[in-house]
């Protein structure tokens, strides 16, 4: 049956119990998405914060790499001291508190605290809005790998059935966030941080069904429990340790955002963007030539730092959903029917939807073609990704063309360009986590898990510079936009086609791996 206990449609029944905490967690994640570089460039006076595009973007990246950055230490820290299902449990609670503390200048405004109309922002809207991301930051970084981890230990190893678990469990991931920025957004209609409050409000529902159903585990995702006195001290060492350090860094930076960020958060992003390039060359260089590994072993790992690097490049122009593309809907779509302006915000459903609509048809389209002996290979599909990337951004080049002559574009447009970064996602992401399990050394299998999600975070870092420089904030930015369309174009598709080349040679490195 390859799992063990009791089965709801055919599967471990604790997959119910991660399908929905993952649901309400993404829920809360894509809803205050959907609002965060929104709230960032409107006006003071509109409620929002005010900053300039470039500030904004830079944030808008710093967060989102965050976000997946700090999946590397919540990972260790979980196999380490808490265990994956507690370490799932603390990063929900400090998620909800991240969003309730982005919405709590909403609830003291009712009592006169806050900026409420007037034209200068408090310390407490921006202490408020960082403290918030932060925490979301660090939340998630303990709650999203280890979640999955437990729902690949729900299956026996190697286990057929495991891959169908982890595709029901995507659709509960897209389904969290194909919903959440249509209710977010229209909470947000009446005050941007109940738009907040409410995203936090749904990881609560997930921490409460978390709680409630937590028994359909059976006993997975447990630490095991420490078996000499030295080992409850180390552990307790290493709580303390990881104590200091948390706050330590929270602190500092907390402080860096107060005073520095908001003024240079540009500039902290390139150098974020140059420090983890340069960290990740080093780790491969380290690895290959210093890593103990046979020549095989070797080779598979230049494969993966191949792959990274135009995985990398996905991301960053995908990720461009929420930060630039999310502001193409705000200032260059015509959002009216019928009368009534759809906020911004809903668009950022689209990618959960089409993703809903068309997993099964992609899961199905590589059946039939490995049926017919035609299935892709694994570089193939990545290159495949990247073009259907660059064929979303031909869409937005037309787009933006319509924006710079002064008129709206059609809200087709940008679904259009949706559908196309999706069926891209459709066709690299399964590959990549994946390819990357089954190339690294066994040495090293966390370490280039770890790697996948740098690439996903320098991507959602690039995606965020972008947005800085083509989100079309001046008269002058908007005749430029075509251009920088037109550049995002020719980078991803040059790359992709780069790919295609070069998938020969590179599946000669993977070996035995196909
Ligand atoms: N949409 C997916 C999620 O939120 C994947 C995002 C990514 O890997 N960049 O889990």
């Amino acid at each position: 049956r390859g799992f063990d206990g009791p089965s709801i449609f055919g599967h471990p029944r604790g997959l119910m119990t991660l399908f929905f905490t993952e649901m309400w967690e993404r829920f809360s994640y894509y809803g205050m998405r959907a609002l965060l570089i929104l709230f960032m460039t409107t006006a003071v006076v509109e409620g929002g914060l005010g900053f300039d595009d470039k500030t904004s973007g830079a944030i808008y990246g710093l967060y989102t790499m965050g976000v997946y950055l700090l999946a590397l230490p919540g990972g260790w820290l979980a196999d380490r001291l808490f265990g994956l299902k507690r370490s799932v449990w603390y990063g929900g609670i400090i998620i909800a508190l991240g969003h309730f503390t982005m919405g709590l200048p909403g609830i003291l405004s009712l009592f006169g605290e806050g900026h409420g109309n007037s034209l200068t922002l408090t310390p407490l809207d921006t202490t408020s809005f960082f403290l918030g991301l932060i925490l979301i930051v660090v939340g998630t970084g303990l709650l999203k790998p280890n979640i999955s981890s437990i729902v690949g230990q729900l299956y026996h190893e190697g286990s057929s059935k495991r891959d169908a678990g982890f595709s029901i469990f995507y659709m509960g991931i897209n389904i969290g966030g194909f919903i959440a920025p249509i209710i977010c957004s229209s909470f947000k209609e009446v005050d941007w941080h109940l738009g907040f409050g409410v995203a936090g409000f749904g990881m609560v529902l997930g921490l409460i069904q978390y709680k409630l159903t937590a028994g359909n585990l059976e006993g997975k995702g447990e630490l095991a429990p420490a078996e000499s006195p030295e080992e409850i001290a180390s552990r307790k060492r290493l709580g303390l340790f990881t104590g200091i350090t948390v706050v330590v860094i929270a602190a500092l930076i907390f402080l860096m955002f107060q005073d520095v960020i908001s003024i240079n958060a540009s500039a902290i992003a390139e150098a974020s963007y140059t420090v983890i390039g340069i960290v990740t060359v080093l780790f491969f260089i380290y690895v290959i030539f210093f890593g103990g590994i046979s020549k095989d072993e070797k080779r598979k790992v230049l494969a993966i730092a191949i792959l990274l690097c135009f995985g990398a490049l996905f991301w960053s122009g995908f990720e461009q959903a929420g930060s630039t593309l999310n502001l193409f809907a705000e200032r260059f779509t015509d959002r009216t029917i019928l009368g009534w302006e759809i906020p911004t915000g809903y668009f950022q459903s689209a990618n959960s939807m089409f993703i809903i609509i068309f997993a099964p048809v992609f899961a199905a389209l590589w059946v039939w073609l490995a049926k017919k002996h035609l299935e892709p290979s694994s570089p193939m599909k990545f290159a495949f990704g990247l073009i259907l990337l660059g064929v979303g951004f031909l869409v937005m080049y037309f787009a933006a063309k319509i924006a710079a002559s002064g008129e709206m574009a059609a809200p087709s447009w940008l679904m259009f360009t949706y559908l196309f970064h999706t069926f891209g996602e459709l066709s690299l992401s399964p590959v990549g986590l994946s390819l990357t399990t089954k190339l690294a050394p066994k040495k090293f299998q966390g370490q280039m898990m770890g790697m996948w999600f740098i690439s996903v975070a320098l991507g959602n870092l690039v995606a965020g510079i972008i947005a800085g420089e083509a989100s079309g904030g001046t008269e002058e930015a908007i005749s430029q936009m075509p251009d920088q369309y037109m550049m995002i174009v020719m980078t991803v598709m040059g790359a992709g086609v780069l790919l295609l080349l070069i998938s020969r040679p590179l599946r000669k490195l993977m070996g035995n791996v196909r």
